[in-house]
């Protein structure tokens, strides 16, 4: 799903969300009106286009278990982005790099899908210029979820769910090194980054409220052909969770 404010994206319309989900028949519709209303209630602001595709999946879905997590409360966004710095760093990330991932995001707010960089290099490696990447065709399997609920004792909580798969979906291969990713909605504050080493690193607050300001980087690392990896974001289904 895809919604902006001022027009389709490709007209300069505003993003204002995107989502995916992967869905049985029996929960087509539910899931359906749960993107219908993610979209018309985004405190971003109220689309006037909104798209929705719906494609069937033919290939045997796998089970991706999801990043270990943690939580960390900062009292600063500078603190926020200095122990975000650290764990890119603890995951091998030259600080050159890292310096210039934070260009990056800085300076591609307006893209709606995330931006893959080259782990060693920092030079951008997708070729979708404003669009970025949509990572897609993953979810929490029902079963496993409660699962995880019951075993973390969190709370149900949407933005959690939807990110931890994501970034389960995005660690899981192998070229992946690690993610940074803080949210464009005004109201939620909450960053953090995450790699398969170090988990889903959780780190509150990453920006200031009320700014409309976010964005996603992938660092990856030897990668000979980005069509392939990109394939793997947007096409190869997973469940997250255990396989019963
Ligand atoms: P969100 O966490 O949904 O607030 O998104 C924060 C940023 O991550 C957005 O501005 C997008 O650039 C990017 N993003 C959101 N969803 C996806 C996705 N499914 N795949 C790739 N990037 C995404």
């Amino acid at each position: 799903m895809r919604a902006s404010e001022g027009g389709a994206h490709e007209e300069g319309g505003k993003h204002i969300s995107g989502g995916e989900k992967l869905s049985s028949h029996e929960q087509l519709q539910e899931n359906i009106q749960y993107l219908v209303d993610k979209a018309f209630s985004h405190p971003r602001g109220t689309p006037d286009f909104f798209q929705l595709k719906v494609e069937e999946i033919h290939e045997p879905i796998s089970f991706t278990p999801p990043l270990q997590h943690e939580l960390h409360n900062v009292s600063s966004i500078s603190e926020g982005r200095e122990l975000a710095k650290k764990f890119l760093s603890q995951c091998g990330i030259a600080s050159h790099v890292i310096e210039k991932s934070f260009r990056y995001l800085q300076q591609h707010f307006h893209v709606r899908g995330a931006i893959i960089i080259d782990s060693e290099t920092g030079i951008r490696i997708d070729p979708r210029v404003d669009r970025g990447v949509r990572v897609s065709t993953f979810d929490w399997h029902d079963a496993s979820y409660k699962k995880w609920l019951k075993k973390t004792g969190q709370q149900d909580n949407p933005r959690m769910k939807e990110a931890l798969a994501l970034s389960s979906k995005i660690c899981s291969h192998e070229k992946t090194v690690a993610e940074i990713c803080w949210s464009d909605d005004p109201d939620y504050v909450t960053g953090y980054i995450a790699s398969r080493i170090y988990g889903y690193q959780r780190i509150s607050p990453l920006k200031e409220h009320g700014d409309e300001q976010g964005g996603r980087i992938l660092f990856v690392k030897d990668i000979e052909e980005i069509a392939a990896f990109i394939h793997y974001l947007e096409k190869t289904p997973k469940w997250i969770g255990w396989e019963e």
